[in-house]
């Protein structure tokens, strides 16, 4: 790497409304990591008006996934652009193998991948993400969001441990207690992609 200090991309896993958009955009903010939320991502191409847009407008809505071709094309100048020293948190990508696949490829060689999975009982979710109110928090979307989690992403899990860089947190908890867990674990991150290997 020949860098002082390593970077590190930080993978947040876990079900819809489990808080990872919260955890990354406080911790970024604290520490001037760099935040890519897909989901953010696509709702500004939603709201351009262009045709795409209204294509992921509509996927979004079902609670459906949008193909991994046209979202690794999405995220692949956000992950060329960063500096060898720099913290990526990944908010709502990869969501399916094949997307966790071309991550490790395009940024396994330069930065160490880091999983951070938050879990919460369904009912918490569930009550959380009605509470929200966005245009795919209707109940039948979040029926069908929790599911096409359980199916496609979920299994990423398995993913991140079987390549022994997984960890696990409760988020049925308050934001600072989760808060303080997940920066330990990027913090250790970065020291040992710091140390002369
Ligand atoms: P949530 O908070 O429910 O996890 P997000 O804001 O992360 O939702 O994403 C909203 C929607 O955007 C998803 O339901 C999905 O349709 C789409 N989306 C976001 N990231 C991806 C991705 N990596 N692959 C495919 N679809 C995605």
């Amino acid at each position: 790497m020949g860098a002082e200090e390593g970077g590190v991309i930080v993978v947040l896993l876990g079900p819809p409304g489990v808080g990872k958009g919260t955890q990354a955009g406080v911790a970024a903010d604290s520490h001037g990591w760099k935040h890519l939320s897909t989901g953010e991502m696509l709702r500004e191409e939603a709201a351009s008006g262009s045709e795409l847009g209204r294509e992921v407008q509509e996927i979004m809505d079902r609670g459906d996934l949008v193909p991994d071709a046209l979202m690794v094309e999405m995220v692949a100048g956000r992950l060329a652009e960063i500096g060898p020293d720099e913290v990526l948190l990944l908010d709502g990508f990869p969501r399916t193998e094949a997307q966790a696949e071309a991550l490790a490829e395009r940024v396994g060689g330069s930065h160490p991948l880091v999983a951070v999975y938050f879990t919460a009982p369904e009912s918490v979710l569930t009550q959380r993400l009605l509470g929200r109110g966005r245009s795919d928090d209707t109940p039948e979307a979040i029926r069908h969001r929790l599911e096409v989690y359980r199916r496609s992403t979920r299994p990423l899990v398995d993913w991140f441990r079987a390549r022994g860089v997984l960890h696990e947190i409760s988020a049925d908890r308050p934001v600072e207690e989760i808060q303080r867990d997940f920066l330990h674990v990027v913090q250790d991150a970065l020291a040992d992609a710091s140390r002369p290997s």
